[in-house]
C-alpha cells in the first residue's frame, strides 16, 4: 500500500513532468480581451482532457459568458479528489496569463518555456502556473499511486484573475457558491516569498479615481482672461498627498508600509502648447486602504478637499470611481492557518509569519464571502516582468506542501 512518504518521493521526481506541463500550458498564451487575448477556453480544454487521461473524472466546467472570445464564454473548471472525508483544501490558481509586453526586453520567446538549470522562463510560468502545475503533479501521483488522501482535493482553474475576475473567481462565487464550505480550507498560491515563509492574509482595499479639473482656457500671455486648471490640479493632488493620510492615519503592522496610501498618478495632457493656460487637466488617485477603514469615507474626505480647491481655484472638480475593491481580511486562527504553517515548516523548515499585502489576489473574493483563503506560494514575483521565471524545485516542494496539507491530522 503506497505511503505518504511515496507520494512525497514521486513529487520530487516531477522534474520532467513540470517542464513538459509548463511548455504546454505558457504555448496556450492565454491572455483576456483586455489583454488583447481570446480567452482560456483552449487552455482549459486542454487541462479538462489532461485530467481525465490522468483518471481525474470529478469536473465541472462553469461557463461564463462572454461575447467578446470566439468560444463566447471563459471556462472556470472545477475538479476533485475524494478523500477520506468531505472535508477539502481547496487550492486556486487562474490560467489566464498577462500580455509579454515588450519583446525586446526577453532573453529568450516568452511563450516558448526556456530551461536553464533550475529556471523555467516564460510568461506565465510562475503567474499562476507554478501553482497549476503543483496541484497538477499532486493530483496525477494520488491517482497512479492509489492514495486516498485524509482530506478531499478541491482545484479550482480559473479564468479572467488578471481582469477582475468577473468572468473567473467572481462569477464562480455568484453561480455556484454551495461548492465553498467555510469549515473547508482555502489556499491561493499567488504570491508568496523566495524562501516561503510569507502567509498572506489580508489585502489593502485598492480604490481608483480619476479627478478632473475644468478651468477657463486663453493664450499664457493673458493669464487673466482664464482659469488656469493645471494650477488648480496641482494644488488638489497636492492636498490630497498630505491631508488623506492625516485623515486615515490608523497603522497596522501586518502590513508594509504599515498605513494606507493615497498615491497621485498619471496626469493626463489635455492641451498641447507652452502659451496655452490650460482649461482642463486630470490626474488619478490610487488608494491603498486598510481593512479597518471604510472605503465610502474616504471617498467623502476626497470630494470635502476637492470642493475647497474648487472654490478657492474657481474650477470645477469632477470625481469618477475607476475601481472600489474592498480590502480583505481573514480571520486569524481561521480553519487552514495551523494546517499551512505545519506543512510549510514540515517541507521549508521554516517559521511561516502573516502579513498583509498592498496589491490583490482572488482571495479577497472569498474572503468577502466570510471564507478564511490564504495566499502562500515559494516565488521570487517575478510576475509581469520579462524573463518571468519559475523555480523546478519551488514546482516541486510547493506540491509538497499541498500533500502536507491534504495528510494533516490537525
Ligand atoms: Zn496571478
Amino acid at each position: 500500500m503506497p505511503t505518504f512518504r511515496n507520494l512525497t518521493e514521486d513529487l520530487m521526481a516531477a522534474d520532467d513532468t513540470i517542464v513538459a506541463l509548463q511548455t504546454k500550458l505558457t504555448s496556450f498564451q492565454a491572455r483576456s480581451p483586455e489583454q488583447g487575448g481570446d480567452g482560456e477556453e483552449e487552455k482549459t480544454e486542454w487541462l479538462r482532457t489532461w485530467l481525465l487521461a490522468h483518471g481525474i473524472a470529478d469536473l465541472e466546467l462553469i461557463r461564463a459568458p462572454d461575447t467578446r472570445v470566439t468560444s463566447g464564454s471563459r471556462p472556470n473548471l472545477i475538479a476533485k479528489i475524494p478523500g477520506e472525508t468531505q472535508e477539502t483544501v481547496w487550492i486556486f490558481a487562474h490560467t489566464d496569463v498577462v500580455d509579454a509586453g515588450d519583446r525586446s526586453a526577453w532573453t529568450h520567446d516568452p511563450w516558448t518555456v526556456h530551461r536553464e538549470g533550475d529556471w523555467l522562463f516564460g510568461r506565465g510560468v510562475e503567474d499562476n502556473q507554478q501553482a497549476l502545475v503543483s496541484t497538477l503533479i499532486l493530483a496525477d501521483a494520488l491517482q497512479r499511486l492509489g492514495i486516498v488522501p485524509r482530506r478531499t482535493l478541491g482545484m479550482v482553474f480559473m479564468a479572467d484573475e488578471e481582469s477582475g475576475s468577473a468572468h473567473g473567481l467572481g462569477y464562480v462565487l455568484e453561480k455556484r457558491p454551495e461548492l465553498f464550505s467555510a469549515k473547508d480550507i482555502y489556499l491561493v498560491p499567488d504570491f508568496g516569498s523566495p524562501d516561503a515563509s510569507v502567509i498572506e492574509i489580508a489585502e489593502k482595499g485598492a480604490c481608483w479615481y480619476r479627478i478632473e479639473c475644468t478651468g477657463k482656457q486663453c493664450h499664457a500671455s493673458t493669464p487673466e482672461k482664464g482659469v488656469n486648471a493645471f494650477v488648480a490640479s496641482s494644488a488638489l493632488a497636492l492636498a490630497v498627498s498630505e491631508e488623506l493620510p492625516k485623515l486615515f492615519s490608523k497603522s497596522d503592522p501586518l502590513f508594509s508600509p504599515p498605513v494606507s496610501t493615497f498615491v497621485p498618478s498619471m496626469p493626463l495632457t489635455v492641451t498641447q502648447g507652452i502659451n496655452i493656460v490650460p482649461g482642463k487637466a486630470i490626474f488619478h488617485l490610487d488608494c491603498r486602504i486598510l481593512p479597518e477603514i471604510d472605503e465610502t469615507e474616504v471617498k467623502k474626505a476626497l470630494e470635502n478637499i476637492a470642493g475647497d480647491i474648487a472654490r478657492r481655484y474657481s474650477v470645477a472638480v469632477d470625481i469618477q470611481t475607476v475601481q472600489m475593491q474592498k480590502a480583505s481580511r481573514a480571520a486569524l486562527n481561521g480553519p487552514g492557518e495551523k494546517v499551512l504553517k505545519e506543512a510549510i515548516s514540515a517541507v521549508y523548515g521554516n517559521s511561516p509569519r502573516l502579513r498583509g499585502l498592498g496589491g490583490g489576489t482572488v482571495a479577497a473574493h472569498l474572503r468577502h464571502k466570510g471564507i478564511a483563503a490564504l495566499v502562500w506560494s515559494c516565488i521570487t514575483n517575478t510576475c509581469h516582468e520579462p524573463n518571468e521565471r519559475s523555480s523546478i524545485t519551488a514546482t516541486k516542494k510547493d506540491s509538497c506542501v499541498f500533500a502536507h496539507m491534504l495528510d494533516s491530522t490537525q
